[in-house]
């Protein structure tokens, strides 16, 4: 018998090997092996096994298995063959996405030593010092304790017990260590809760969906404390009672920590949290009981789409718009949402994607009836929906004669008035760091990250200058201008620190806490600062998009966004409908409880449609608006797109690669469209150039895609290994969701 192996290497060449008879009988299609390839031993898949091939030469021998049983059920392996051909990425590349190389069926938890005195009536110790002391010691006691935990006591703790142990005077107890596998969530409210009809109607709906057994999409759109987490519990809770296992996407479950602890506490053990906070251990461990099937509920982020559970019957995407679910890199640069509908449909399960501001794919697929639609439009509990104040910043800087001043005059006394009467603020602001550039105030230039053409911010705690895409850091923040060496350089724009700053300035009496990815980076930090805040401890929350979503806190009565226009103008075709986005649920977070809450949207654009529809919540009307926008210029979701991006150091060189590259393109179909080639917006990124061709195929003539993917794979068809040649890369980003 033979094998056929894929490796996780950027070409899409596979390789047979002799398989040795010690593993004959255990070899399964799909299960990972090491194997020799060129001079390494390389982890990789097993796509075949057959009786007979036709390779003529020397072949080698698989050296071992890594799993004592095949982990990727039959539809893992469906889901992997089908990212490899959708995501134009090698089988044994996605299988390593899927099965990182360090998980393992066979991992141990590490183990530590326990030691517990045996009551006797007599013993005889004669003048060992240390093992009457450690004996005496133990049966004071009385309880087991660790071994380690003795070495105040005695210099080798280890050998006395074992001696103790050998006259059958204590007990030696193994025990695992089992990581805190928790970590982050929140300590879950009770409260009796009486659904509301249209709760009931949407929970009826997705139950009888999952008793069917049939794949079946549904979008869920409810307002922003419409009450979606009660019908994700009750939804998993008769997937369970079917004996069907659950898995549940967060965008990023460190920030919402109330969804886990709420499942937690209903569904106990069941629950596995899934996400990059664990610690390593933590992480093997869950995914080692995920795989023998401990688990009914699998909650995380992104990459939780692949656990491995069985019998999946229900599958629910929360925030489905958000992108965080697509990754960048490494490849496959595959969509958790798509993903999840893909994982739904082969294993015939209820698909439920989730949010308050459905992305414009999901919203098209409900028009166009390809899913069932759920909506929720009122808030439970009687809660009214926020009032919102739009502040022209123009007209306020006339006023006060004050330019780039940051609180209008409106916020300050909203936010004083809170204060007052200890009701607490979120503020919105999405830009982080302390300024966002360094300027000459004579020629204009602006300190550029050196690896990036991207401006660098300056951080004031640390003192440094960084650079938010490759992370560079320069600790000498420069005194003069190095193109025209004046002197007359200076701070510019503002972040959440100097927010942060201004706001300690103002309300000297206030507790004030930040919340960015500059804070985000410890473990701990987040959920202590949202636990603080639910208890009440902190009044005013400032943070940047990370805020804006799913935060349930009834004593938020003010949410403040500082400047609505962050991203309005990024040359892209999705930044309305994420400004859009960003403010519709920002506001969501004012007025959840019984008091009714307010929002102050500071703008200096208030004409502008999107800010005007954001503002008043005019989410169908404004869908409407966006929908016809992209209908007429083919952008999804009425076309589907691939963009084809060259990489590389050189500019001149890419620029003539690119140049063959598309020469290439020729005798394009009727229906596709080919945009470009250009520089990206972001023309250089971790010191490679970047330049794209788009390539867009209208829906009505093409409705699956696969016109497009035949098109441009044809194209590629011979540099699969991804290298034009050995100074650029190729990139292929199927359905991208940023063209910046
Ligand atoms: P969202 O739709 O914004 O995700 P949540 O699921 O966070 O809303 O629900 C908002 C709040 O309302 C939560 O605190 C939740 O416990 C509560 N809640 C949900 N359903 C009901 C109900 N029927 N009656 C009272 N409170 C409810
Ligand atoms: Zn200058
Ligand atoms: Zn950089």
């Amino acid at each position: 018998m033979f094998a056929d192996i894929s490796f996780p290497i950027s070409s899409y060449q596979i390789f047979s090997y002799k398989i040795p008879i010690k593993i004959k009988n255990k070899l399964k299609i799909g299960m990972r092996v090491k194997a020799p390839l060129g001079s390494r031993v390389v982890q990789g898949i097993v796509v075949d096994i057959k009786p007979k091939i036709d390779f003529k030469g020397q072949l080698r021998s698989i050296k071992s298995l890594v799993d004592d049983k095949p982990v990727l059920n039959k539809d893992l392996w469906g889901l992997i063959k089908w990212l490899s051909g959708y995501y134009n990425t090698p089988i044994g590349v996605v299988a390593k996405a899927v099965l990182p190389e360090s998980f393992s069926t066979k991992y141990k938890l590490k183990t530590q030593l326990y030691v517990q005195a045996v009551n006797k009536n007599k013993i005889s110790l004669n003048r060992a010092k240390a093992q009457i002391l450690i004996y005496n010691y133990l049966k004071s006691k009385k309880s087991m304790v660790p071994v380690q935990s003795l070495a105040e006591l005695c210099s080798s703790p280890t050998n006395v017990c074992r001696k103790l142990f050998e006259k059958g005077y204590v007990k030696l107890i193994e025990k695992e260590i089992v990581p805190d596998l928790d970590g982050i969530m929140l300590k879950s409210i009770d409260k009796k809760i009486k659904y509301t009809n249209y709760q009931k109607s949407a929970i009826n709906n997705v139950c009888s969906s999952i008793d069917k057994n049939k794949f079946s999409p549904f979008l869920l759109h409810g307002i922003t404390g419409s009450g979606k987490t009660e019908i994700y519990i009750e939804a998993a809770r008769h997937a369970i009672s079917q004996n069907k296992t659950v898995l549940i996407l967060l965008p990023e479950i460190a920030l919402t920590p109330q969804i886990a602890g709420r499942f937690k506490a209903i569904f106990k053990d069941s629950v596995a949290l899934w996400h990059s906070r664990l610690t390593k251990s933590a992480r093997l461990w869950t995914w080692k009981k995920i795989c023998s099937q401990e688990y009914k509920i699998v909650i995380g982020a992104r990459s939780a789409i692949f656990s491995p559970l069985n019998n999946v019957g229900l599958i629910i995407v929360d925030e489905e718009q958000e992108n965080s679910y697509k990754q960048d890199s490494p490849e496959p640069r595959y969509h958790a949402r798509d993903v999840a509908l893909m994982r739904g449909k082969i294993n015939n399960s209820t698909v439920l994607l989730c949010s308050a501001t459905p992305s414009l794919e999901s919203y098209y697929n409900y028009i166009t009836k390809k899913f069932n639609y759920l909506y929720l439009p009122e808030r439970v509990a009687g809660a009214a929906y926020p009032k919102i104040h739009i502040v022209d910043m123009i007209n306020e800087s006339k006023e006060n004669e004050n330019y780039g001043e940051l609180f209008s005059k409106l916020l300050i006394k909203k936010i004083e008035k809170r204060l007052l009467k200890n009701e607490q603020t979120i503020l919105l602001h999405n830009r982080r760091g302390f300024s966002p550039i360094i300027k000459c105030y004579d020629c204009g230039e602006i300190y550029l990250c050196p690896h990036c053409k991207i401006a660098l911010t300056y951080h004031k705690y640390g003192s440094f200058l960084q650079c938010h895409f490759c992370n560079y850091i320069n600790e000498s923040i420069p005194k003069k201008c190095n193109k025209c060496s004046s002197y007359n350089i200076e701070l510019s724009g503002t972040g959440t620190q100097k927010v942060e700053d201004l706001l300690i300035e103002k309300f000297s009496n206030a507790n004030i806490a930040r919340l960015d990815t500059d804070v985000a980076k410890s473990r701990k930090s987040v959920t202590d600062t949202l636990q603080n805040f639910s208890k009440g401890e902190i009044d005013i929350l400032l943070g940047t998009q990370m805020i804006a979503k799913g935060l349930d806190f009834e004593n938020v009565t003010l949410v403040g966004i500082i400047n609505a226009d962050t991203g309005l103008y990024l040359p892209d075709f999705r930044s309305s409908e994420k400004v859009f986005q960003l403010i519709y649920q920002a506001a969501g977070r004012s007025g959840r409880g019984k008091i009714a809450g307010e929002v102050v949207v500071q703008s200096y654009n208030i004409d502008n449609p999107v800010i005007q529809a954001a503002a008043n919540l005019e989410l169908e009307e404004y869908y409407k608006i966006i929908l016809e926008e992209r209908k007429s210029l083919d952008y999804p979701p009425y076309s589907w797109m691939v963009r084809l991006e060259i990489r590389g150091r050189n500019r001149k060189q890419l620029e003539s690669s690119m140049k063959i590259f598309n020469d290439g393109f020729k005798n394009i179909p009727r229906g596709i469209q080919k945009l470009g080639p250009s520089f990206c917006y972001r023309e250089k990124l971790k010191d490679q150039y970047r330049m794209q061709i788009v390539l867009k195929s209208k829906k009505k003539s093409d409705p699956t895609g696969m016109r497009l993917h035949k098109y441009y794979k044809a194209h590629l068809k011979n540099k699969q290994n991804r290298f034009l040649n050995n100074k650029t890369r190729l990139i292929v980003d199927v359905n991208p969701v940023s063209l910046l």
